[in-house]
């Protein structure tokens, strides 16, 4: 295998087709809001991810809808997926996490977030969601680098992505940790540098996002100005070849490219051919003979 993909490692564990159901829970971001920041990080839209989730119905309805589309032996996983979703008092995060918990089928709960929306009676309550199913957090790390951080307007430095792993790591719960490949000033040696910090960290799972310019971002207007350029497909497909045979070989990397919702990519054009892009990477590292982890550890 070139690398422990995801949908490998459900079939492996499940035994049986696993489908995710993405959730708008209704929370919002402390990097929108003031509380760290306003306007969010430069490339996040309005929805803050889940564009194509109908918010206009209650979290019971969303999980509800999937699951009548789906076959009765599809397993199923509940991703709470737009904003920072540990961003409430636990008892609100309770009932919102509770009301998508509704059929047997429903075999996982994951809740991407902030590193900085992480504390330990978020933790405790998270860790609780494990005797009724599995459960990991996915944290929005992008960079590890905190001046590409505060280009981004992040809101919070590295050093909090590290106490929030630890944090979730004495708790006993897997941790996802995204990626951006393509951020403003960065090159091989930041990508590296993130990389490293999410082996050194012990994430669970990697998802590895192509940056994607979004209309209605302030990175679309860094891009109009001609601020910023993303990288091409084959500077792309090298980078992240790259980061995958640094990334320990026990890692689940849960995707390898972005998806811009439709009709809002300003560029590159390349991100509308997601299967394109991960053939390329799958090709790459066989003509490098590069797997996961064969450059784990080699500096
Ligand atoms: S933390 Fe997430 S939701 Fe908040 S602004 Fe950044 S990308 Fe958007």
């Amino acid at each position: 295998m070139l690398y422990r993909n995801f949908s490998s490692f459900l079939k492996e564990k499940y035994k049986s087709k696993v489908s995710k159901i993405c959730i708008d829970g209704g929370f919002g971001c402390p990097n929108r809001d003031g509380t760290c920041g306003t306007g969010g990080c430069i490339y996040c839209g309005e929805r803050g991810a889940g564009e194509h989730i109908d918010a206009s119905v209650s979290i019971t309805e969303q999980v509800r809808s999937h699951l009548a589309k789906g076959k009765s032996d599809t397993l199923y996983i509940a991703y709470f997926q737009n904003f920072t979703n540990t961003y409430a008092p636990t008892d609100v995060l309770m009932q919102r996490y509770d009301s998508a918990l509704i059929d047997k089928r429903i075999v996982a709960l994951a809740i991407g977030t902030r590193p900085d929306c992480i504390n330990e009676e978020i933790a405790e309550l998270i860790a609780s969601y494990r005797d009724r199913v599995d459960v990991w957090v996915e944290l929005g790390l992008q960079t590890a680098s905190d001046k590409t951080a505060s280009v981004i307007n992040r809101g919070y430095k590295t050093e909090v992505y590290k106490r929030a792993a630890k944090l979730l790591t004495s708790h006993g719960i897997p941790f996802v940790t995204h990626m951006i490949i393509g951020l403003p000033g960065e090159g091989e040696a930041e990508i590296d540098s993130t990389v490293d910090v999410i082996n050194e960290c012990g994430s669970w799972g990697v998802k590895i996002h192509s940056i994607y310019v979004m209309e209605d971002t302030a990175l679309a207007e860094m891009y109009r100005r001609g601020e910023y350029e993303p990288p091409s497909l084959e500077e792309y497909v090298r980078l992240s070849a790259r980061s995958l045979a640094r990334l320990k070989p026990d890692i689940v990397v849960h995707r390898i490219t972005g998806d811009c919702p439709d009709g809002m990519l300003v560029a590159p054009e390349w991100n509308k051919d997601k299967n394109k892009v991960i053939n390329l990477v799958r090709e790459r590292l066989e003509s490098e003979s590069l797997r996961q982890g064969s450059l784990y550890g080699k500096g």
